[in-house]
């Protein structure tokens, strides 16, 4: 847990959020800027700063994060239109907040490249 951390306090009740699911290990919760009818962030409820550092150390723990995606995709009603699962990673991948999160985007098509 970082103090000084938006997810982390987010995690930690100090920040509302709307959460869509709460398990042991991962929160899911509404992006508060949505790019898509649906835009909910993945994260890991232990602090790390990138999908990177999950994996160094506790692969498991980026398994839960899909398999959370997975979840609220069913949720949402988007496993069967689709739907994109994304880590913005460092500067050039867009990364905002340095806490891991899974971008989870649907309910429209999507275009690719993202731009
Ligand atoms: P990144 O740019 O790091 O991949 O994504 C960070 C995301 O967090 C952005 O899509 C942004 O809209 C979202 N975000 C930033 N601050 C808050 C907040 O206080 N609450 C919620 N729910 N989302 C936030
Ligand atoms: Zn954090």
């Amino acid at each position: 847990m970082s103090d000084q951390c938006l997810f982390c306090r987010i995690v930690a009740g100090e920040i509302p959020a709307t959460v869509v699911r709460d398990d042991p290990d991962t929160l899911a919760f509404r992006d508060i800027d949505p790019k898509a009818p649906v835009h909910v962030l993945v994260i890991p409820k232990a602090h790390h700063p990138d999908a990177a550092a999950v994996l160094a150390a506790d692969p498991g723990l980026l398994v839960e994060i899909y398999a959370t995606a997975v979840e609220v995709a069913q949720q949402e009603g988007i496993a069967d239109s689709g739907y994109r699962a994304v880590f913005n990673t460092g500067a050039d991948g867009g990364q905002t907040v340095h806490h891991a999160h899974l971008h989870l985007l649907g309910g429209r098509g999507l275009t690719w490249p993202p731009g």
